[in-house]
């Protein structure tokens, strides 16, 4: 399917326009120091499309923490070392908590609900140390995001050292993994690169770049890649948005995982990779105005995954 440059450049400049005059803009999250004194007010937006183009709009050019859209990136890591192996030890269901809840991880004995809350990203990282141990040329996020976006990647150091002597409760639900058996590693040396990953910063552009093999999804005979990228998605669209996943689904239609950076990575499967920014949070910890911006844009581009 060809996108017409010239409609998608005039919805991005229009959707733009539009969170320029809005004021309500949430709250930036509180929870990690050093993310909550950014202004609310900043919004940026870039789309990557399926023919090699590049569309952007707003603070498309300023890096953020990615967050847990990191995750989505450790989970396909995961998958492309570990298969269906994976699943063994991190479920693929919503979890209907908070990204950081802790009380699920008790009844279920240790294995998260799915990878894109964070007990359930601290397992993937663990496997990921797994393949580090075997293999020397083993990637980490960063090393897959440089791959992907071809240019050198950041970790913004600030917020890595305030994740780094804070973060209790992503220790303790690590501790708890560890408790029930599903951490091979130390409790520290699964942290580390977690918190890491968190703190990874990328444009919106470099965002819509990294996101572009979830986009390709369509090719028969499915190969192994384009068959992992669609699970990757569908999980994106049930759990993507932590408990906020139904109402994302319903008013965006798009998989989505967003950060609580701001960030949120959208995929029109075969059509483009959508990255927006925007600090401000809603009481699910995802963006305000980057979740109405991909909702007025999928609707005016008539993008959905549900036809
Ligand atoms: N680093 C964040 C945390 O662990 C990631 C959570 C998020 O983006 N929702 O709290």
């Amino acid at each position: 399917v060809k996108i017409d440059t010239k409609e998608l450049e005039a919805a991005v400049e229009e959707v733009v326009g539009r969170m320029g005059v809005i004021e309500r803009f949430g709250k930036a999250a509180d929870h990690i120091e050093g993310l909550a004194d950014i202004e609310t007010d900043r919004f940026g937006i870039a789309v990557a499309t399926h023919d090699g183009g590049m569309v952007m709009g707003g603070d498309a050019e300023t890096p953020f923490p990615i967050q847990s859209i990191s995750k989505v990136f450790a989970l396909t890591l995961a998958l492309r070392a570990f298969g269906d192996d994976v699943w063994k030890r991190v479920g693929r269901e919503p979890s209907g908590d908070p990204f950081n809840s802790i009380v699920d991880l008790e009844r279920h004995k240790g294995k998260p609900r799915n990878p894109f809350i964070n007990p359930g990203a601290i397992v993937v990282v663990d496997m990921l140390l797994d393949i580090a141990a075997k293999d020397e040329t083993h990637k980490t996020v960063r090393d897959f995001l440089a791959a992907e976006i071809g240019e050198e990647i950041k970790v913004d150091r600030t917020i890595f050292d305030k994740e780094s002597s804070g973060g209790f409760n992503n220790r303790a639900m690590a501790n708890m993994c560890k408790f029930f058996g599903n951490l091979n590693h130390e409790v520290d040396a699964v942290m580390k690169p977690y918190v890491s990953q968190c703190a990874i910063a990328l444009t919106c552009r470099q965002l819509a770049l990294a996101g572009r093999y979830l986009m390709d999804g369509g090719e028969k005979p499915l190969e192994d890649e384009s068959v992992r990228a669609r699970r990757v998605n569908s999980l994106m669209l049930t759990c993507g948005q932590y408990d906020g996943s139904g109402d994302f689904a319903f008013r965006v239609g798009l998989p989505a995982k967003s950060g609580v950076g701001g960030g949120i990575l959208a995929i029109a499967p075969g059509l483009a990779s959508i990255a927006v920014w925007s600090p401000g949070l809603d009481e699910n910890g995802n963006s305000l105005l980057g979740t109405l911006a991909l909702e007025q844009l999928a609707e005016r581009m008539g993008w959905s995954v549900f036809g």
